[in-house]
């Protein structure tokens, strides 16, 4: 095999000629058959959409692999990517090529049973884009339709590429790329349209999903999920029907900050009923007082809405989070289904948003059937059936102190996609239980050099740099995987996991569940039970969801492996800090035995810096470093490995290298910008002087034991 013994570049332009030609194989093969490359065959046994299947269950009838033969399961190739950025991509598998996205929103096919590299695509995001990134330079995946993959870039293009050979067909800008929009979602395609939505809640944005012609690129309807101010008129867009409905519920000045709402993942084609069914996220900033003056229910934040499939024109919504003020999105992914519940077989949706509940919802009308918190929550105690909406408890909206709530920011469910098996009819959800300090910012203002949450992020910073304490915030922190009876609302089994921010889940008929973990194993579970069957150690941390599928006979299993995401480069504590291994897309076959070693770094020492700063600077440092350096590089300077450790970084000895890369922006490229645009040389320097203290308490600490 050509990768391991060729030099990386020079293995690229070998593998992409011999891709070349596999593919004009595989494409005239397509060609010459009326049917494609068995297209019934392939429908069921490859992995064409997102979900799976357009019902999104990520439930595969693929059975060779099954419950008496998975313990044989080993790697059948690998491919490692050039950075150890965070991995959030649903490959996808046509016609025997596997199409992935990678950190940066770079596209990858491979052919799907060797792992040869077919092609290689970079979109060229400007390195300053991760700063407008809540949650690291991720992309979920690519979507397929009739020989073009789509992506959608970090900076907010949709490009659309030849599936054959990678090459760019069109680009379209989505966004308003001077406001910090970001695109991580997976685009989906519907009735000849792409449609795609954004991110950036956290900074400022004003969020809505578009769809385009796949053939041309051309704008065809955009439907923004929050209103404008009534005097800036309406936006000539599908959603204007709304935009009255919208504004009552909303008081003040509420767009200063775009408002939010944004839909960065879910977006499900229900054909069925014609309709798209798309999941909003939290309110732009998130405390309810600042947005809205702490009134109106904000519609259509932390909502699902149907839109009409050709049309986008709204059909009905559901709210999971009214006046959302914790962050709660509701753009977690959602599940189609026909269930049977008291007799009758109701078309639902189910979904678990970040506020804890799992809801069964009917997708003819949005009306709820039912609703069940999934994890202990402490911010409601139920939904009342009637409403549908949430009971909260008093205080939980930190009026006038600050509440400790849990789930927090990062949810009870995140992004990590479900499964939902006809079979045992359970859905198999990656939860996780994570407290949050919410506290309003007594004196918010509007930044663009820091994140425009509204909450005072500072109120979450470490209390101590002590190792005994930080594992015992450790401890209060956990993840499962839990196996949901959608019907009856309760739960069948769990798994317990040593901490959040797990993988996505796939079911199969062979009566298993996979999932990996933060800390780098690969589980298969048998469906029913949960019971262990088997695992392996990528020894890399796994977020995204395992996909499968079948060529030739032999079924494969694949999963992209790569640590990072919002929680994953903001928190120390899924393992030992060390620095990441470089991602991996890895792919298993039952007896697959290739050589899989992944080399464990270090981190450096710690940098002694004999300069003493005032009390005062350090101070100045603390603040500044908390509330906005610490969401990439780690809260009291430990780093998750993902980012430097800015403790141990050379940088450090020197005021002159400090200020070239913090102030002036010398490593933008890598994601880096300078803040010499909302900073003062001084305040860089006094960041200096808080990180440098924090690496000689480090190294003063390490002395004493
Ligand atoms: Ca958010």
């Amino acid at each position: 095999m050509l990768k391991g013994s060729c030099k990386r570049a020079r293995c690229h332009r070998i593998l992409s000629v011999v891709g070349a030609l596999v593919l004009a194989q595989l494409g005239a093969s397509v060609l010459a058959s009326p049917q494609g490359l068995g297209q019934i065959d392939s429908v069921q046994s490859e992995w064409r959409v997102h979900g799976g299947t357009p019902a999104e269950q990520r439930h595969s009838q693929l059975t060779h692999i099954d419950r008496g033969n998975v313990s044989r399961l080993g790697p059948a190739w690998h491919f490692e990517f050039d950075n150890a950025r965070g991995l959030e991509a649903t490959p996808l598998v046509v016609n025997g090529v596997l199409y992935t996205t990678g950190a940066w929103s770079h596209v990858y096919a491979f052919d799907a049973k060797t792992g040869g590299l077919l092609w290689h695509h970079d979109p060229k995001v400007p390195g300053a884009t991760a700063f407008k990134a809540c949650c690291d330079v991720v992309n979920r995946g690519p979507a397929y339709h009739n020989g073009q993959i789509f992506v959608g870039t970090l900076d907010g293009r949709l490009l659309a590429l030849s599936a054959l050979t990678g090459e760019l067909n069109w680009s379209t800008v989505t966004v308003d790329q001077s406001l910090p929009y970001t695109v991580t979602g997976a685009p989906r395609v519907v009735n000849g349209q792409v449609v795609i939505g954004n991110g950036g809640a956290e900074n400022g944005v004003r969020g809505y999903v578009s769809a385009y012609s796949v053939d041309t690129g051309e704008l065809t309807w955009r439907f923004y999920t929050v209103p404008t101010q009534s005097a800036k008129g309406p936006d000539g867009a599908v959603s204007d029907s709304m935009l009255e409905s919208m504004r009552a519920t909303w008081q003040g000045d509420f767009d200063q900050l775009g408002g939010g709402g944004t839909v960065w993942d879910a977006i499900v084609h229900d054909a069925e009923l014609g309709q798209i069914l798309i999941g909003v996220g939290n309110g732009s900033p998130w405390d309810h007082k600042l947005r809205s003056e702490g009134v109106g229910d904000n519609l259509f934040l932390s909502s699902v809405v149907a839109l009409d499939d050709q049309t986008g024109a709204y059909r009905w919504h559901y709210q999971g989070t009214p006046g959302d003020t914790w962050d709660f999105t509701q753009t977690q992914p959602i599940i189609l289904a026909d269930l049977r519940i008291d007799g009758e077989l109701k078309k639902v949706m189910m979904q678990v948003p970040k506020n804890g509940f799992f809801y069964v919802i009917d997708r003819t009308d949005g009306s709820l059937i039912s609703a069940e918190a999934i994890v202990p929550i402490n911010w409601a105690t139920g939904v009342d059936k009637d409403t549908g909406r949430p009971i909260e408890v008093a205080g939980a909206r930190y009026e006038d102190a600050p509440f400790v709530g849990s789930p927090g920011g990062i949810g009870a469910h995140n992004w990590h996609p479900m499964a939902y098996s006809p079979d045992t009819g359970l859905v198999y959800v990656p939860t996780q239980i994570a407290f949050f300090v919410y506290q309003s910012f007594s004196r918010f203002v509007v930044s663009e050099g820091a994140p425009n949450w509204g909450v005072d992020y500072l109120a979450n910073s470490l209390p101590s740099e002590s190792d005994a304490d930080l594992k015992a915030i450790a401890d209060t922190l956990s993840g499962s995987l839990v196996a949901w009876n959608p019907v009856t609302q309760t739960e069948a089994w769990r798994v317990d996991h040593a901490g959040p921010w797990n993988g996505g889940v796939l079911s199969t008929a062979g009566g298993l569940v996979f999932q990996g973990l933060a800390t780098g194993e690969f589980f298969a579970y048998d469906s029913s039970s949960g019971r262990r069957l088997w695992s392996f150690d990528t020894h890399i941390g796994i977020m995204a969801a395992p996909i499968t599928y079948m060529l030739d006979g032999v079924q494969y299993v694949a999963v992209m492996a790569g640590y990072g995401g919002g929680y994953g480069v903001s928190t120390p504590f899924a393992q030992d800090p060390h620095p990441r291994p470089n991602g991996r897309l890895i792919v298993f076959a039952i007896d697959g035995d290739s050589e899989y070693v992944v080399e464990r770094k270090s981190f450096g020492p710690m940098v002694k810096v004999t300069t003493e700063w005032p009390v005062a600077m350090v101070e100045t440092g603390r603040v500044i470093y908390e509330r906005s350096c610490s969401l990439c590089h780690g809260p009291i300077g430990r780093s998750s490995g993902v980012m430097p450790d800015l403790r141990r970084s050379s940088l450090l000895k020197s005021e002159d290298a400090w200020r070239t890369v913090v102030y002036e922006g010398l490593l933008e490229e890598r994601g880096m910008i300078g803040f010499s645009q909302w900073l003062s040389v001084e305040e860089v320097e006094s960041v200096r002087a808080y990180v440098a203290g924090l690496a000689a308490r480090a190294i003063t600490r390490s002395t004493d034991e």
